[in-house]
């Protein structure tokens, strides 16, 4: 029994107190992210393990120790998407997209899943906001992300969070850094863990992603892959930090970057914040320029991060950051009696197609039981509704706060009600409005 009422470990629930944070938090960066040019694109759950061995790669702690694989009832391995970036080129692909005009700008807010151990700012449900850019080779491009994911910590006002900027070369200048690494590691290798033993031979890159502490240690002097790029790889790196420069975008290099998904190639960087613990680092991201190709579509350079909503709460809580809180119960109508209960409906049916949040007894209550609800709720005006206010077609509104009373005619309430109470709200922020023309209910929800 104790099991059903008791969410998954590394799972959570968002409860209706606090998912107006959340919802504040995806308009705005769905909003930034348009700015740029970065349209929403919503792919599934699930997809093919193999799109994830190929895309995420094979020696990577996400493939190897990570993913939530399963095989479907007609035998096909499936896994939840332990990230975004590999759906989004195989839709990319699927979709032709490729034949579009470059670059192609896709932005997304998406739930993922790795078995990892749970601890603060780690889930094993967790949600990713991020943005992926096909089809552009220039440092121009690496800057714009970079600068996307500046934007949004500056708009959101965090402070103290620093970008970490790195470049890990191409396939090409890796093929002496590999050389050295092996080298490296080889002298030590009787220490390394199991699984970055065997990353030796094949990736010995991933051993410096490796979160084992002894596998940190040694990789800690390792040969830093920076003083190994080529010259072509050195100017890309040298021009997006120029375009950073000419932002005002502040960042420092980190020659121990390499990130953990194998597809990475030149630029990777990382936002990073000591305010939340160990896992402080709130976004991730760099260019793939293979990626397209290796899932076997055309040569398609392209970049792309992602930003990890729940560390980035976290960050905004830290910091004392406030979420603007949601309007809540305008009116609450509280009828007496069976007939004035049919009244109440109708009218706040009414209420509620005019854009305002009007509630009414759903319970069958006493009056009184019904008032000290409308007070739970924060219900800003309360109107009694009993059988001589149905009878005379008037009722009075009381302001929950003034306990000012104000007669309306219930024919006419909807029709009124909200230019009322916008004028009676405002003007008790001390604002005075000319409302003609306005969107009203838009302003009520913004009060
Ligand atoms: P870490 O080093 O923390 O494991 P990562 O390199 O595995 O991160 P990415 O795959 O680059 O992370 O994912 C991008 C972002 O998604 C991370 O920077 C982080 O904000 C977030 N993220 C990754 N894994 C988790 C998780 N298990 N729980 C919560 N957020 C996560
Ligand atoms: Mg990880």
């Amino acid at each position: 029994m104790a099991l059903i009422t008791k969410a998954i470990k590394g799972t959570q629930d968002i409860l209706p107190d606090v998912v107006y944070k959340n919802q504040f938090l995806e308009q705005a960066l769905l909003d930034i992210a348009r700015k740029f040019g970065f349209r929403e694109l919503r792919t599934p759950v699930f997809e093919h393990t193999e799109l994830f061995q190929r895309g995420v790669g094979e020696t990577t702690d996400v493939v190897q120790k990570e993913m939530y694989t399963f095989d479907d009832k007609g035998g096909r391995s499936i896994t939840l998407r332990p990230e975004g970036t590999a759906g989004a080129a195989r839709a990319f692909l699927e979709h032709g997209l490729f034949n579009e005009a470059m670059p192609q700008k896709v932005c997304y807010l998406l739930n993922c899943y790795r078995y990892e151990k749970p601890q603060a700012g780690r889930w094993r449900e967790f949600q990713q906001f991020g943005v992926e850019c096909f089809g552009t080779a220039s440092p121009a491009a690496d800057a714009e992300i970079i600068s996307l994911a500046n934007e949004v910590f500056a708009f959101l006002g965090v402070e103290n969070i620093s970008l970490e900027l790195n470049s890990i070369g191409c396939p090409e200048c890796r093929k002496n850094y590999h050389a050295a690494l092996k080298e490296y590691f080889e002298a030590k290798k009787e220490n390394l863990c199991p699984t970055c033993l065997g990353r030796l031979e094949k990736n010995p890159m991933r051993i410096l992603d490796c979160k084992s502490p002894v596998c940190k240690e040694i990789a800690a002097d390792a040969p830093a892959i920076i003083d190994y790029i080529c010259d072509d790889c050195s100017k890309h790196f040298e021009s997006v930090k120029k375009y950073l420069e000419k932002m005002n975008i502040e960042y420092t290099v980190n020659p121990r970057i390499v990130r953990g998904l194998d597809y990475y190639t030149r630029t990777v960087f990382e936002f990073v914040s000591n305010d939340i613990g160990a896992q402080g680092t709130v976004c991730g991201g760099g260019r793939y320029d293979g990626l397209i190709e290796e899932l076997g579509g055309p040569h398609t350079p392209s970049l792309g991060f992602g930003m990890g909503t729940g560390r980035l709460l976290m960050l905004l809580e830290a910091q004392g950051i406030e979420f603007p809180e949601p309007s809540g119960c305008d009116i609450y109508i509280a009828p007496m009696g069976e007939n004035a209960s049919y009244e109440a409906a109708a009218i706040v049916a009414d209420l509620r197609a005019g854009g305002i949040n009007a509630q009414t007894d759903v319970v069958g209550r006493s009056l009184k039981a019904q008032m000290k609800y409308a007070d739970k709720i924060g219900a800003k005006y309360t109107m009694v509704l009993g059988d001589d206010e149905v009878a005379s077609g008037k009722a009075k509104v009381k302001n929950m706060d003034s306990g000012e009373s104000t007669e309306f005619e219930l024919s006419e309430l909807s029709e009124n009600f909200l230019e009322f109470i916008v004028h009676q709200e405002t003007a008790a922020l001390g604002e005075s409005l000319d409302l003609d023309g306005v969107d009203l209910s838009a302003i009520l929800n913004n009060l």
